[in-house]
């Protein structure tokens, strides 16, 4: 299976680093040129429990030069999918399949305006990790992968892509009900990421504080709020479940945080900002994400 990763930052190159090291013809793109020569001329570094392997995959900026590939993964910001589906048309052919395991609400969309959803699939990750430099990144966290068709069946091409990242040694399970799991995932993006950017805290600092432990309630619960009207079904108690992710994130600052620390653009709009928009369409009010959403906002047109 040729996989074709777009987006090489923190997250496209781990999994691409772990897929090549299995064996799996992979390629790297991205359109920043210093990190993909360096990752062509050293191999690409990674960083684990402080031990690091430089590891060989093939890297370009030049998407066309590919060919066609077997698996399309997406892995560059939200802000950013709907260039990456319009470079990706390049590598299709009948079989392609393009599946996206980025964070937030509205990539689905984003790639099923261009490409035929019956060839479009979803996951959720909980891996972990962070960019270093060029070619280099450390992987931080080590949750659990998961894929799925849209509209849930048990397909062969998922059960390939199930036993790929198997082989790769990323932890993955498929899911016949992949939207309430991007859902389950976005609660945790909705109550942490925002709060703890805006405040200056790191992840674990949010249980410290009665009034951040309230707000982060109060985030999360207008989500779910918004997930229950729109039909999903939501296994755990999420608010707990935030509380759990955040006790063992305790030392991170999560990735908003450092986003606005070197004041990059963040997520917001596919994070906090997705509630906003879905609340809006549903008719209910959602006014804590819609008061952080637009702090965020603020700040990044300060940058
Ligand atoms: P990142 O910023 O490290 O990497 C994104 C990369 O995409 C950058 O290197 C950028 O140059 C590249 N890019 C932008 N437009 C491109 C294009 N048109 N073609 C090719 N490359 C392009 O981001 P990340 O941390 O790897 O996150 C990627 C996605 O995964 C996000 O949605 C994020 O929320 C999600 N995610 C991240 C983590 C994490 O631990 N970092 C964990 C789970 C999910």
């Amino acid at each position: 299976m040729k996989t074709v990763i777009i987006g090489a930052g923190a997250m496209g190159s781990l999994f691409g680093g772990l897929l090549s090291l299995s064996g799996e013809e992979v390629w790297l793109v991205d359109i920043w040129k210093e990190h993909i020569d360096a990752i062509r001329s050293k191999g690409l570094a990674i960083e684990e429990k402080q031990k690091a392997q430089a590891i060989s995959v093939n890297a370009t900026t030049d998407i066309v030069s590919i060919g066609k590939a077997d698996l399309v993964l997406y892995f560059v910001k939200t802000y950013h999918t709907e260039k990456a589906v319009t470079d990706s048309l390049a590598l299709e052919k009948e079989d392609t399949v393009f599946l996206t395991l980025q964070n937030g609400l509205g990539n689905e969309e984003t790639i099923c305006k261009q490409i035929d959803p019956k060839k479009v699939l979803l996951g959720v990750t909980g891996q972990g990790a962070t960019l270093l430099g060029p070619g280099h990144i450390r992987h931080a966290g080590w949750g659990k992968t998961y894929v799925g068709e849209l509209d849930g069946r048990s397909t062969e091409r998922i059960d390939r892509i199930f036993r790929m990242f198997i082989k790769a040694g990323i932890e993955t399970d498929v899911s016949s009900r992949i939207h309430d799991l991007v859902w389950e995932k976005l609660f945790i993006n909705v109550g942490i990421n925002a709060l703890a950017a805006l405040l200056g805290l790191k992840n674990g600092q949010l249980l410290d504080y009665p009034e951040t432990m309230k707000l982060m309630e109060a985030l999360v619960s207008e989500a779910v709020e918004v997930a229950n009207r729109k039909g999903m079904w939501i296994e755990v108690n999420p608010i707990d479940r935030v509380k759990v992710v955040i006790e063992a994130t305790r030392e991170n600052r999560c990735s908003m945080g450092q986003d606005l620390d070197y004041r990059r653009r963040t997520e917001i709009g596919a994070i906090n900002g997705a509630i906003v928009r879905e609340a809006d369409h549903l008719g209910i009010s959602v006014p804590y994400n819609r008061m952080i959403t637009d702090l965020i906002k603020v700040i990044e047109k300060t940058f």
